[in-house]
């Protein structure tokens, strides 16, 4: 593990990491500023495969965010090195947007968005046009035995109504209909840290992960060997943590905590945060039980106060201004007021003669 304060190549999920839907979240431009500040670079990894990178250009721009085409890396990008990288296919079926077709077509892969002879591969990415015509062609295809690959693993989008079936989902519907799986490239797989590393020369000391998910973001990370940062500005919570195989190295809040703790080098990881948490908590019923127990010493000074006053007017025939239980009720009061101030005043002095021995 490398401190976080030496990182200097920072890749960043996108929702629910520096803003939700479509509004930043309030540190996202202060952080970012401050990684250049401090001569890094980020780069934002997303598993979205239907928008082009000039479309999220355009998004993040409408949002107060400025950004450029190098500042992003898709999982389209990460599907299109891997093709690259190994023997060409005859044509490849791509089973997404129009714009995941063209992303494909510029980088050299031949594709076509018809049932035509010579497929040798499905590739399916996020796909917000989706027919059943594509699907009975995809379906065609995986009976046929063609290679199938799949941009990410994601099971739903998150929308501004709630979510909608990504990516996962639609394979998942394939795999029912055929028992075809396709191989995934996206997060978590660390094809696309690795290529992010290779683009911009960084060394996986050098890299950090932030994300909020644990099993696309996180799992990216750690299956790339690189530190990760989990925060709970997203998707994730920190229930998720027990439960997961799946460890960050640190856990922040939002990406504010992490801008801070950047500058103090002061992180925590995941079984710190949660005592740290437990602790805050403990802290809160403590202060709970005394304001409870202050309120239940009133009321008892005052009860008993009431029963004396009474007993009092009844064995002596003494009349009260205001009434018996009035007077119980301020005598009471001014008891428990004066008990009060003696307790903190002695309190005090006693933190203040350990503090003196201390010295
Ligand atoms: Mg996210």
């Amino acid at each position: 593990m490398t401190p976080l304060n030496d990182k200097k190549l920072f890749l960043l999920d996108l929702d629910g990491t520096l803003y939700l839907d479509r509004t930043p979240l309030p540190a996202t431009l202060p952080f970012l500023r401050q990684i250049r500040e401090r001569g890094g670079r980020y780069l934002f990894l997303t598993n979205n495969s239907s928008r082009s990178v000039d479309a999220y250009v355009d998004k993040l721009s409408a949002m107060g965010i400025p950004s450029s085409k190098e500042d992003f890396l898709t999982s389209t990008d990460a599907l299109i090195a891997h093709l690259q990288s190994r023997p060409p296919y005859r044509l490849c079926y791509a089973f997404g947007t129009e714009s995941f077709q063209e992303q494909l077509a510029q980088s050299g892969i031949p594709v076509t968005d018809r049932l035509e002879d010579g497929v040798d591969c499905l590739l399916a990415g996020f796909d917000t046009e989706l027919t059943f015509q594509k699907l009975e062609d995809a379906c065609i295809l995986l009976n046929r035995g063609v290679d199938f690959i799949a941009t990410n693993p994601d099971w739903v989008c998150p929308t501004w109504y709630g979510s909608v079936p990504d990516c996962g989902s639609v394979c998942e519907m394939l795999y029912r209909a055929t028992g075809r799986k396709p191989q995934v490239i996206g997060k978590p797989q660390p094809e696309m840290a690795l290529l992010a590393m290779k683009k911009w020369g960084f060394s996986k000391e050098d890299t950090l992960l932030v994300g909020d998910r644990l099993y696309t973001d996180i799992a990216c990370g750690v299956n790339a060997g690189i530190d990760t940062a989990f925060v709970l500005s997203g998707e994730g919570t920190r229930d998720d943590l027990p439960d997961s195989e799946v460890q960050p190295t640190w856990i922040f809040d939002d990406v504010g905590a992490l801008a801070t703790a950047l500058e103090t080098g002061e992180a925590l990881p995941p079984k710190e945060f949660l005592r740290e948490e437990n602790r805050n908590t403990g802290q809160t019923l403590r202060a709970l039980k005394y304001f409870a127990l202050t309120l239940l010493s009133l009321a008892g000074l005052m009860a008993c106060s009431m029963v004396t006053v009474w007993l009092l007017a009844a064995a002596f025939q003494v009349s009260f201004a205001g009434g018996i239980w009035m007077t119980g009720v301020r005598v009471g009061f001014v008891a428990w007021l004066v008990l009060f101030l003696s307790f903190g005043l002695r309190q005090i002095w006693k933190k203040q003669k350990d503090n003196s021995d201390t010295v």
